[in-house]
């Protein structure tokens, strides 16, 4: 299988990264997603449906986009939005049964917007790459790159071991997190010692940024949810 094959790549790619490497594809592939989105598929036809099904995107990724300064693509549909809801305000003629159904639309929207095209896109690429790190968990280059990276996040690492079936390999994968966690306690530990005014000339080394990766191990990387 042909993606299998490049994710399998993109996936060793990633090990080499900073941080939890599930979170790096994610962030990655959102990225690209957005701007292919922004250049190329605004006027495509069924994305346009969909952005309506859930009323724009998540405020994370409204404002992702944002930050792309581009005003023409997300002006073409966020133009497009306003007008359906401005369709929907205007529908609401005073009577109790339209202002039940605007309210109930606007319940439903809550819900939608959830979940937009992007955060489809998010949790299509994270249950893939989840895939492919366990299918080829034995294959000893990946294991190598594992061995010596960040290791998952706390939300990766649960969603690693929902989707795993074999029992050793969890357990592989939870001593290893566990060394990780050991690792990273000691560096954040020297961190808080250099701080401490007594040892104020060391310099700090690699623990410098400890406390950065504890965050990281805990929730993840920045605008991945
Ligand atoms: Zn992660
Ligand atoms: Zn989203």
């Amino acid at each position: 299988m042909a993606t299998k094959h490049t994710t399998y790549f993109n996936l060793l790619d990633a090990l080499k990264e900073q941080g939890c490497h599930v979170c790096f594809v994610i962030k990655k592939n959102a990225q690209k997603f957005m701007v292919d989105f922004l250049y190329e598929s605004v006027n495509d036809s069924d994305l346009r449906k969909e952005i309506k099904e859930s009323v724009g995107f998540c405020n994370r990724h409204a404002w992702q986009f944002h930050k792309f300064g581009d005003g023409f693509g997300l002006g073409i549909v966020y133009e497009d939005l306003m007008r359906l809801i401005l369709k929907r305000l205007e529908e609401v003629d005073g009577s109790s049964a339209s202002l039940k159904a605007i309210l109930k639309q606007l319940d439903k929207d809550e819900q939608a917007k959830k979940s937009c095209i992007v955060c489809k896109e998010e949790k299509d690429v994270e249950g893939r790459y989840i895939s492919v790190f366990l299918d080829n968990f034995d294959d000893p280059e990946l294991k190598f790159a594992y061995e010596n990276s960040f290791g998952l996040c706390l939300r990766h690492l649960n969603l690693a071991i929902k989707k795993n079936k074999n029992k050793k390999l969890t357990n592989e994968i939870i001593a290893f997190e566990a060394a990780k966690f050991n690792g990273l306690i000691a560096e954040v530990k020297e961190f808080l010692r250099k701080h401490d005014y007594r040892f104020s000339k060391e310099k700090f080394g690699k623990e410098g940024d400890s406390w950065i990766r504890a965050i990281e191990k805990l929730i993840g990387k920045e605008g991945v949810y």
